[in-house]
Parts: C-alpha cells; structure tokens; sequence
C-alpha cells in the first residue's frame, strides 16, 4: 500500500495519526525556523502536493477558528494536534479506511496494490 497526505490541505487535527491501527502517520512540525520543515516531505506526495509552507486558503478559512479541542495549523504537535501529518508507513496500512472519513483536509490518498486509489471524504 502506498499513503500520503496531500499537504498543503492538512489542519494538523492528527484524527489520522489517533485512529490508524498500524501507525501509519507521524505529526511533525510545520516549519524550522522560517523554512518548511523537509522531514515533512519524506512520504510519497507527489510533487504538486508536496510541502512548501504554504496552506490552502479555503481549507485555511474553513478549519482555522473551529472549536472542536483539536488545534488547526499549529506548528508544533504538542501529543494531541499539531503540525502536519506525513505518512511514514504506509507498506503498514492495512486499507481500513478510518483515516479516511476522519481527515478534515480530505488530503489522504491510498493507492493499493492493484492500482485503485482512495482519497478521504470527511464525514
Ligand atoms: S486505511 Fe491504512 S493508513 Fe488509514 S487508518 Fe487504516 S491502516 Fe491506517
Ligand atoms: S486527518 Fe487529515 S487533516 Fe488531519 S492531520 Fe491527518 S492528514 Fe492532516
């Protein structure tokens, strides 16, 4: 299987990261200093969708003042959300789909061994 996320989308929630059972998803930190952090673009997203410090704007205007206990485009993870998801594992993804219905950036693809491909809709 292989995951990624499609970055400039990800709020940093970390529902990904809390509901994969096989540790799919590590959360790192948005930047270093003033640069992207490069350890963000170590999963396979493509290079369109690939980390450049830049967060989509009506994703941004959408998730950025929701009150749902999970902090959006926060820098750092401090254990709960934050950051921004990359998906370090994925020969480990097992297809459950949890990640899926839980990405509010709707950013996580998973293209299978066979070729198909699932992106998350949030339900
Ligand atoms: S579909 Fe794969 S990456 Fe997503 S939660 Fe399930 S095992 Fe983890
Ligand atoms: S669930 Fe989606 S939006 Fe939330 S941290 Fe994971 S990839 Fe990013």
């Amino acid at each position: 299987m292989q995951v990624y996320v499609e970055k400039e989308y990800c709020t940093g929630c970390q529902h990904c990261k809390d509901v994969c059972p096989v540790a799919v998803f590590e959360m790192k930190s948005r930047m270093v200093g003033d640069k992207p952090n490069p350890e963000v673009n170590t999963d396979k997203a493509p290079p369109e969708h690939q980390w450049t410090g830049k967060v989509d704007k009506a994703t941004y205007d959408k998730w950025a003042n929701v009150q749902d206990g999970h902090r959006h485009f926060a820098n750092d993870n401090d254990g709960t959300s934050g950051g921004i998801s990359v998906a370090v594992n994925g020969d480990a993804c097992i297809l459950c789909q949890a990640c899926l219905v839980e990405c509010e950036g709707e950013c996580i693809v998973i293209t299978d061994d066979s070729g198909n491909v699932y992106k998350s809709i949030y339900k």
